[in-house]
């Protein structure tokens, strides 16, 4: 099943959107804001905190990385006049970073300044390995403006330790993910139970002073031994979170960490740009192959 499902996965960009998109909404939370803001207030009531990101990445104009930066500050707006329990999180390309550091650079501080202006958290994504430096780079430069602004680590790279060591110190917010990119081995540790141990430590470094540490994975096995080790180590609740992607199913494991009194946010993404999103999403499920073939069966 594990070999047909590869081979599903390398073709799925290849698919109709039709066969895609019933699967892919519960990954997405609309295609309008006004839905998003629907969904994520019923997070907020179901107590989940969130972070929205408008979909999409890799712009080719300066007009289009402008208008991308304009809805973002749009979205901070609406999130505060919504009194929404949220905050933001977008990637660098989307604003511009293929397209010219400088750019770049300008509408990061253009969404922080709006972050500052409204009191509310911002977590720029980290994306794959060329643009991990400059990602670290203008981190630096928005959050020396504005402490409430947050980034990623991917722990199956093997830099990412001498990334956080250099970043401690700062009292920052770091989401560690295990990395949803495909990188060479000379870089990323390819070993499953590796990056799980690499994922742990970024954790407990974050926990024993380097930050405030969110925990972003969807590993039961991780979260469990996280939890253990936090409880453990006397480590305050409000030192830390656990978060998940929207939609991606987890039993009743965010409830029994809610019922424990740990925060728990929900990343909500949200855009008519869900094709290539859902796509990265569906590769990760196990069952996705059955889903999309018993799918195009149907009809
Ligand atoms: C809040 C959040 C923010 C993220 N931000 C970034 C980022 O900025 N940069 C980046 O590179 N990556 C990011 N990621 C993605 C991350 O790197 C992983 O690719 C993704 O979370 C899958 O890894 P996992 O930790 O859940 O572990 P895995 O070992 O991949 O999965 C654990 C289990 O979860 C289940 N599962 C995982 N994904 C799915 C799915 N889509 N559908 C159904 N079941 C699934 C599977 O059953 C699997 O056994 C983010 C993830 C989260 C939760």
């Amino acid at each position: 099943m594990k070999l047909f499902n590869n081979l599903i996965a390398a073709i799925l960009p290849y698919f109709p959107r039709f066969i895609i998109k019933p699967f892919a909404m519960p990954y997405v939370a609309g295609e309008s804001l006004e839905k998003a803001v629907k969904r994520v207030l019923e997070l907020n009531a179901a107590g989940y905190a969130v972070t929205m990101d408008i979909l999409g990445e890799h712009v080719n104009t300066g007009e289009e990385a402008q208008a991308v930066t304009d809805a973002y500050c749009q979205l901070l707006e609406t999130i505060h006049a919504e009194k929404v329990d949220g905050t933001i999180s977008f990637k660098l390309t989307h604003v511009g970073l293929e397209l010219g550091r400088e750019m770049a650079e300008k509408n990061a501080m253009q969404i922080t300044d709006k972050a500052r202006e409204l009191e509310l958290g911002v977590t720029i994504d980290m994306e794959n390995s060329p643009y991990t430096d400059a990602t670290l780079d203008i981190f630096r430069q928005c959050f020396g403006r504005y402490k409430g602004v947050g980034t990623v680590l991917q722990a199956y790279f093997y830099r990412s330790p001498q990334d956080l060591a250099a970043l401690a110190g700062l009292d920052l917010r770091v989401r560690i993910c295990k990395g949803i990119y495909r990188e060479a081995p000379e870089i990323a540790i390819q070993d499953r139970d590796e990056i799980n141990g690499n994922f742990s430590r970024l954790i407990k470094s974050l926990a024993n002073g380097a930050g405030y540490g969110e925990i972003a994975t969807h590993d039961i096995g991780l979260i469990d031994e996280l939890e253990i080790w936090l409880a453990e180590n006397n480590i305050a609740k409000s030192e830390y979170e656990f978060q998940v992607l929207h939609g991606v199913p987890m039993g009743n494991r965010l409830e029994q960490l809610q019922a424990a009194g740990h925060k728990v946010r929900i990343y909500v993404p949200f855009g008519e740009a869900w094709f290539d999103y859902a796509v990265r999403r569906l590769k990760e499920n196990p069952n996705m192959a059955g889903y999309i073939l018993g799918n195009m069966f149907k009809r």
